[in-house]
């Protein structure tokens, strides 16, 4: 096959959703589809159950299946599928945001009953702001849940989108029948007592056409009529551009528990989601189907066996071909390095491989080289873009335990912060440093790594501060900047890139500051132009 083939038949995304509204059990039915498992629950949820252990320890067995389904990727009517994990917890938002960086488009799941969630409209909006193409199912059907049209408005407001539902439910919960599909123009009915796969469709093409009567009984033939008739005079016909562009979002109904409306979702997947998109470096628009490879550095897996030092660095391929033993340009750090035993992904294994395209994903093994957003070449110095830090939530002082052991502790806090498990601070006034976590629970997970895994021992120490600002000067030399780093200088601090921070103990004092130094200029995200 070409190599333009090769990327034409690409599609690499991920599933985001408030836990608990579906994405495994859609997950685990779309690798049915494919034939990449045989059976359910052979996709273990990389969700953070509340049980008997406490939540660090269930994070760590975590860790493990995380791995696993980091990527999972099938074959699908002749297309190459790549699914990126994305994980629900908002403690790890972080590392879903990062994730989003290397996907080409998202599916949004939605619980009927429940609709747009916290969650939800956080991944949304970071989708939105990327442009990032989305399609939206809305699970659990089989359950009474909110009315479609409510529920519509309801993604539209909360979520910012624009949507064009291409399947509509005939009832709902108890009384679900089935849905239309816009898209086919064929009803599908469910048969609630059985819980298999059901795949019989039957071809209306006509809506007025007395089969549908048959089929649904007078009552519900009616509604369905009414209803695709204001489906179609309130909404937008779908637009394969408007959907590239991140403009328009297609909606499906279903039941993934029931692998109701997942083929469907599946068929105009592959039809319409985007092959591997190009990417926004510093220097230029990078174009897949460039002969040269190029790629960057999404996600670090790091020291799953504490005998070994090892991690596992994942790759996007943005353009070219990446080819095993040949040398690659890592640009930050100016050197050659050649991978003898990359890991492609399939379902639920990894495989070494000779060769990957773009869209595709690689695991590289790696000894410490590698940060998250490093960029790869052949020879061209490119930096990718877009994988910002957003300001903690949570900020702690982390002190030494073991005075003997201070070497390793900061060894380990480089490189737990290298796998952007949290952010590191350093104070200007003395050098103290700073741990910021999306999420209490990092903390935990933190101290307990530095001690199994480098022999560390931390302690830490609460701090208040509100949000970490990134400072942009817009001109370093004017008084007012002097004034600022002289009056402010308690809270200012580096991060790990030397980039200067400001840590506003309220929100107050952020609004003072903003006032009184309008000179400067105070981000929320590390990156900014
Ligand atoms: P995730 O947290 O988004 O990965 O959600 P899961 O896939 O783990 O699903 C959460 C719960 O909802 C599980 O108990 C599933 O069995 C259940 N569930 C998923 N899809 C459906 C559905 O279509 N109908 C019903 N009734 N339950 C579902």
């Amino acid at each position: 096959m070409s190599f333009k083939s090769e990327i034409a038949r690409r599609r690499t995304f991920g599933i985001i959703s408030h836990p608990d509204a579906g994405k495994t059990t859609l997950t685990e039915k779309l690798l049915l589809f494919g034939g990449a498992i045989q059976e359910a629950g052979a996709v273990k949820s990389n969700k953070i159950k509340k049980g008997a252990t406490s939540d660090f320890m269930e994070i760590e067995r975590q860790r493990g299946i995380s791995v696993a389904t980091s990527v999972l990727a099938f074959e699908y009517k002749g297309t190459k599928i790549n699914i990126l994990d994305t994980p629900g917890h908002k403690d790890f938002a972080e590392d879903t945001f990062r994730t989003l960086t290397a996907v080409d488009s998202v599916i949004v799941v939605i619980d009927v009953a429940k609709g747009v969630e916290e969650q939800t409209e956080k991944l949304v909006e970071v989708c939105r702001m990327r442009n990032i193409p989305m399609i939206v199912f809305i699970n659990k059907l089989d359950r009474e849940g909110k009315d479609a049209f409510d529920l519509l408005d309801e993604v539209e407001q909360k979520l910012g989108l624009k949507v064009t539902p291409m399947s509509f439910p005939i009832g709902m919960g108890y009384d679900f029948k089935g849905i239309y599909n816009l898209w086919e123009q064929n009803v599908n009915l469910f048969s609630g007592d059985s819980r298999k796969n059901i795949e019989e469709t039957t071809e209306i093409s006509d809506l007025s056409s007395e089969k549908l009567d048959e089929l649904i009984g007078d009552a519900s033939a009616e509604e369905l009529r009414d209803n695709i008739e204001l489906v179609q005079g309130i909404y937008p016909k779908f637009d394969k551009t408007k959907y590239l562009e991140g403009h328009l979002q297609p909606v499906f109904f279903g039941s993934a528990l029931n692998n109701f409306g997942v083929r469907e979702l599946l068929d105009a997947f592959v039809e319409i989601a985007p092959t591997p998109r190009a990417k926004q470096s510093e220097e230029r628009l990078v174009k897949p189907d460039e002969d040269k490879f190029t790629g960057f550095v999404f996600k670090i897996h790091a020291n799953m066996d504490p005998n070994h030092r090892d991690r596992l660095a994942f790759i996007k391929i943005v353009s070219g071909t990446f080819k095993r033993n040949t040398p690659y340009l890592h640009v930050r750090n100016n050197k050659k390095l050649k991978f003898s035993s990359p890991n492609a992904f399939f379902a639920e294994k990894k495989e070494i491989v000779d060769i990957s395209y773009p869209g595709d994903i690689v695991g590289l093994h790696d000894t410490g080289n590698f940060k998250i957003g490093d960029t790869l070449t052949e020879g061209e110095v490119i930096n990718y873009k877009g994988i910002p830090s957003f300001s903690p939530e949570h900020f702690r002082y982390i002190n030494n335990a073991d005075p003997l052991k201070s070497k390793q502790l900061y060894k380990g806090i480089d490189q737990l912060m290298d796998e952007g498990v949290a952010q590191l601070f350093t104070l200007e006034l003395n050098g103290r440093k700073v741990i910021g976590t999306v999420g209490a629970l990092q903390y935990e997970v933190i101290q307990y790594r530095l001690e199994h895994e480098y022999g560390a021992k931390c302690t830490y120490e609460n701090l208040n501060v509100h949000k970490a600002c990134w400072v942009e000067p817009t001109d370093k030399k004017n008084q007012e900047f002097e004034e600022f780093s002289r009056v402010k200088q308690r809270f200012l601090a580096k991060d790990k890139r030397g980039q200067l921070v400001f840590l506003a103990d309220s929100m107050f004092t952020l609004q003072m500051t903003q006032q009184k130094y309008p000179s400067i200029i105070f981000h929320f995200t590390s990156e900014y132009d």
